[in-house]
């Protein structure tokens, strides 16, 4: 539950860095302890007996809850000003138990064209599971009301998606999951809370990995789901009756958390809630940086001469570069290119010194990979092609080191092609 009242109004930093002072840590810790912990002891059985039916809120045994894990959905949760949020063990874990907990056979979802690869990869599992997924252009929010149906549970997209920047409207999705009472679920991970305020958009269901932007130093996987409290759960039709208790508001996130965590497993540790609640406490400044320095880049990519396309929400020249900045407070740390056709880049990702060639991205440090043989090689060529995905297509995740060193970088390597 998040932190009521006083520290409503502070800014994103303020209550990100105070955020576990709220649990009345032992021994004025400012850090909420790490507990290693699996089982909880009870000196009065009653008490042990409460926790599994639900009327104590502590904890019986890691799988399903730590103090860790609380301290961490609490600060996601107050960030988000959500209902509740559930941490799990990574970002597919947490989008796996979104579809595995409130779906059915016989259900038909609405999934974002443009999605990140392995998210992909598990929505074409989930058809063979008997769900009917329809894969939508969430830029156009009337090609996804045409696809609409009788049986349409939720619709799942990105917001800045990954590797083309394709811009979700968020205004549309939302207007058109509100009239169809359809679950909208919203992967924020490109654009965290400090960069968009779902709760505008009507999102249900907030999701992701906290693995990249939110953590931000490439040492922990972790993900999330917070319940905005947004949508009526009494109208839909997949909770099960032992859910069904207390607020209608937590039904979705009781079912999310029981059958995800402790029923499928995927339970974050005490060691990675530690590190990226360390980790969020600057995600406000390193976005402002990273940010900074991807506009400034992209721009400069724009005009350099062996340079194709750039593909940046933050430049005038992409599709949805006004509804971008409409929607989120700045333009995120994700861009490609494409180079001339005749320049090869694996020979220019070779020739970069200061940039990693990785994979990842939303790390303190600027990341370049080839796209189409690396990430999206498994999916092949013609649904790269439909994903608007070029066979030559470098990503570049900005980090925050200092714009000069990253421009002579990129700079150096462009001559060299
Ligand atoms: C990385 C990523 C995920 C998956 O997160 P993991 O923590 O790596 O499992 C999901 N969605 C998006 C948009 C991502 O970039």
């Amino acid at each position: 539950m998040k932190a009521q009242g006083e520290t409503k109004a502070k800014g994103f930093t303020t209550r990100v860095v105070h955020a576990d002072r709220h649990n009345n840590l032992e021994a004025g810790a400012v850090h909420q302890p790490l507990h290693k912990s699996v089982l909880f002891e009870y000196d009065n059985a009653q008490d042990l007996i409460d926790v599994f039916q639900g009327r104590n809120p502590s904890h019986a045994y890691a799988r399903s809850s730590t103090p860790s894990m609380n301290a961490l959905q609490n600060m996601i949760c107050e960030l988000e000003n959500g209902q509740a949020s559930v941490a799990f063990s990574t970002g597919m874990a947490a989008i796996s138990a979104i579809m595995l907990t409130l779906l059915k056979a016989g259900d038909h979802i609405l999934v974002s064209h443009y999605l990140f690869g392995n998210t992909n990869s598990f929505f074409q599992q989930l058809t063979h599971f008997g769900i009917e997924v329809s894969f939508v252009d969430v830029t156009d929010k009337q090609a996804v009301a045409e696809q609409v149906k009788s049986n349409s549970r939720l619709l799942f997209s990105e917001t800045i998606a990954n590797p083309v920047t394709q811009v979700a409207d968020l205004q549309g999705l939302g207007q058109l999951c509100q009239q169809h009472n359809i679950v909208f679920v919203l992967d924020t991970t490109m654009t965290p809370s400090y960069l968009l305020d779902a709760s505008r958009y009507g999102v249900d269901l907030i999701t992701g990995s906290l693995t990249k932007y939110f953590g931000g130093h490439g040492n922990a996987l972790g993900g999330w789901v917070t319940d905005t409290g947004h949508f009526n759960w009494t109208t839909y039709p997949n909770i099960a009756d032992s859910y069904k208790k207390a607020d209608p508001k937590l039904w979705a996130i009781t079912q999310i958390k029981k059958k995800g965590l402790r029923d499928m497993g995927a339970s974050i540790s005490s060691d990675a809630c530690h590190l990226l609640s360390v980790g969020a406490e600057t995600l406000a400044l390193r976005l402002d940086r990273i940010c900074a320095n991807a506009l400034h880049l992209a721009a400069h990519f724009q005009r350099h001469p062996k340079v194709a396309k750039v593909y940046y929400p933050g430049i005038p020249q992409h599709p949805q570069h006004q509804l971008a900045a409409e929607q989120f407070k700045y333009f995120g740390g994700l861009m490609s290119i494409d180079l001339l056709a005749d320049a090869d880049p694996i020979t220019f990702i070779n020739e970069l010194n200061l940039v990693l060639c990785s994979t990842h991205l939303g790390d303190n440090r600027t990341l370049a990979i080839p796209v189409a043989p690396t990430i999206y090689y498994e999916m092949g060529a013609a649904r790269r092609a439909e994903m608007g995905i070029s066979e030559n297509m470098i990503r570049l995740s900005i980090g925050i080191e200092d714009l000069d060193d990253l421009l002579a970088d990129f700079n150096q390597a462009l001559d060299k092609i």
